[in-house]
């Protein structure tokens, strides 16, 4: 311990009179009795974050969360343009088919699922289904006839349910 610590510690107690409690780890000033029940760190009750286990610091629930979400930036690149351009090419062929692209439809998401899965090594990301939906639907808008909204309407659907599973 060095003098200085040790003078400061020594003005501390000197000050408060008795031990207080500690200061939150973010700011230092706030005395708090709450804990992060994960590293055990004093927080204040702003920096607090209720979850189901019970109350935890920003940073261990960030941690937590970045095992749910693991893409990285161009992984959403990725799954926009094979979307859009799987999606918007089978659309293109399927229509001609009529009404048998309702048996179609669902297996052909499957398959886009597939492929966005593997071009991104199988990251999670919570906004990846949204992504790739959204880019499916946009490519839908260069072929709206009848069985291409009913060819937009089921793959997309199966293409957001694929890439919620948590089997990613
Ligand atoms: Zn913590
Ligand atoms: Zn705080």
């Amino acid at each position: 311990m060095t003098d200085s610590v040790k003078n400061n510690l020594a003005v501390e107690i000197d000050h408060v009179g008795t031990v207080t409690a500690p200061g939150c780890i973010n700011h230092p000033g706030r005395e708090t009795t709450l804990r992060c029940n994960r590293c055990d760190m004093p927080i204040c009750p702003d920096c607090a974050r209720k979850t189901p286990v019970g109350y935890r610091c920003v940073g261990c629930v960030r941690q937590q969360q970045s095992i749910f979400d693991t893409v990285v930036w161009h992984d959403y690149v990725v799954a926009a343009v094979i979307s859009f351009i799987l999606s918007g090419l089978a659309g293109a062929l399927l229509v001609r088919l009529g009404w048998f692209v309702i048996f179609i439809a669902p297996t052909v998401a499957g398959i886009i699922s597939e492929i966005i899965r593997r071009a991104i090594g199988r990251r999670r990301g919570k906004y990846l289904s949204y992504v790739a939906v959204g880019c499916m639907l946009l490519a839908g808008l260069f072929n709206l006839t009848m069985w291409g909204i009913v060819y937009l309407a089921i793959a997309s659907t199966t293409l957001y349910a694929r890439l919620r599973s948590v089997s990613i």
